[in-house]
């Protein structure tokens, strides 16, 4: 492991760390958990893209004629290091960027990448990932929805859930079941298409913070042109795989309220008119969550040497989410505890330290489910990193329409 940059590293984070201070503002701008506050936040977030994507600092490792710079993947994560020390507005492109847009890069004709990726590049268009369904999560192979050929179309029905975005996004990928009469994984077909196509209905669902970030999308007769399948008839599953793989690379690890943070809410607060940082016990659990977070920074240089020496990171990656979701649960969990009453306040202008705890709390159990459950997780790095026995799959092999199905 080396923790330094090389010098061609250290020159282009100088470079990268001076665009970020000029352009990106401290001013706090998280998704907002009121929903009509969304759309200034939707302007804040496409006017930051627009100037990224002008000076050259958005997909820093796609090629240049997609909208990109043509960078190494050593240099992403500096960039990704060095923008996220502000809260700058990225959320809504997180999906289309870091999943949709390296799928169609491997599956899209070169005519629809030269049209389709700098528009996703530079924010003009958001898109989003039409995979979960209410039978088909951790296990998406099970999914329902159906693609029937109709002259060069296919025709669409079904519903996908907890799909982030989809009530703003101007397209989405979609994964379908083509044949039902082979085992699950063989019978899909993957696609792109027009959020705002006729039979598209989209539902958002009401969180408990008070959000609506994803929603239930239905389809009835909704016809998508052959030309927007992504990969062979029946291959959607290899397709699915590309955005997977993706995604474990783009979700990371979680952000927020961290132990230096939680050292300044103990410093600041009294118990028993103390402050909090002398008590045995909040102590113990700042000496705990400090540990978790050197065990974190050193797995991520673990695989930024890898990147660096030109290595892809492997299914160990996967610990990082495991760890600093569950961390960033806690930490959430406990600061507000800390707050006494204050801890009630949601409003992030009035919250005690921007309502960062409490932004902590709410969205630490979504992060733990999101691209891969902590049980999922753990059953990768079982699996592919200890080399245990693999998980029981009794339906692997058998005909999808033949599997008995719950009620799903
Ligand atoms: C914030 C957020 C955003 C999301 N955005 C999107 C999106 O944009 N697009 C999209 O398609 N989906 C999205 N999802 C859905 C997400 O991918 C699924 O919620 C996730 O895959 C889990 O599926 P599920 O909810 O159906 O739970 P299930 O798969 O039903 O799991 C239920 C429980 O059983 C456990 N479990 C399941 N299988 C196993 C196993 N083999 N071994 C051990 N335990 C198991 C799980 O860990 C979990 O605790 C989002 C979810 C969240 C929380």
């Amino acid at each position: 492991m080396d923790f330094n940059d090389t010098p061609e590293e250290a020159a282009f984070r100088a470079e990268a760390r001076a665009f970020v201070e000029q352009y990106a503002t401290r001013e706090d701008i998280r998704p907002p958990q009121e929903p009509e506050r969304r759309d200034d936040y939707l302007a804040r977030a496409k006017r930051w893209q627009k100037l990224k994507q002008e000076h050259g600092w958005t997909c820093l490792n796609w090629p240049t004629e997609y909208g990109g710079r043509g960078a190494t993947p050593m240099q992403r994560v500096i960039w990704g290091q060095e923008e996220s020390r502000y809260d700058v507005p990225t959320q809504p492109f997180a999906i289309g960027l870091g999943m949709c847009g390296p799928t169609l890069m491997a599956y899209a004709t070169e005519e629809q990448k030269r049209h389709y990726l700098p528009r996703m590049a530079s924010g003009e268009d958001i898109w989003c990932q039409l995979f979960s369904e209410p039978a088909g999560g951790s296990d998406l192979a099970n999914l329902h929805t159906r693609a029937e050929k109709d002259g060069d179309d296919w025709v669409v029905n079904g519903q996908k859930i907890w799909t982030s975005g989809a009530h703003y996004s101007d397209y989405g990928i979609l994964v379908t079941r083509t044949d039902p009469t082979v085992p699950k994984h063989q019978g899909l077909t993957f696609f792109f298409l027009d959020m705002k196509s006729p039979g598209i209905d989209i539902r958002p669902i009401k969180q408990i913070s008070g959000a609506s970030n994803f929603n239930e999308v239905f389809f009835a007769d909704v016809r998508i042109p052959d030309a927007q399948r992504l990969g062979a008839v029946g291959d959607g599953w290899k397709v699915s795989i590309t955005t997977l793989m993706n995604e474990r690379l783009a979700v990371g690890d979680a952000h927020g309220a961290d132990v230096q943070d939680l050292l300044k809410l103990a410093q600041s607060i009294d118990i028993d008119g103390e402050p909090a940082i002398r008590d045995k016990a909040v102590r113990v659990k700042l000496a705990d969550w400090y540990c978790q977070a050197a065990g974190l920074k050193y797995t991520k240089a673990r695989v930024m040497s890898a990147l660096s020496r030109g290595e892809t990171p492997g299914p160990e990656n996967s610990i990082t989410k495991i760890v600093s979701a569950a961390k960033l649960q806690d930490i959430g969990s406990f600061g507000l505890d800390l707050m006494d009453m204050g801890g009630i306040l949601t409003d992030a202008d009035q919250a005690p330290f921007n309502g960062m705890f409490h932004h902590a709390y709410m969205t630490g159990p979504g992060i733990r489910i999101a691209g891969g459950t902590d049980e999922i997780l753990r059953n990768i790095i079982a699996e592919r990193v200890l080399g245990l026995p693999q998980d029981i799959r009794v339906d692997k092999d058998v005909p999808f329409n033949e599997v008995p199905q719950g009620n799903p």
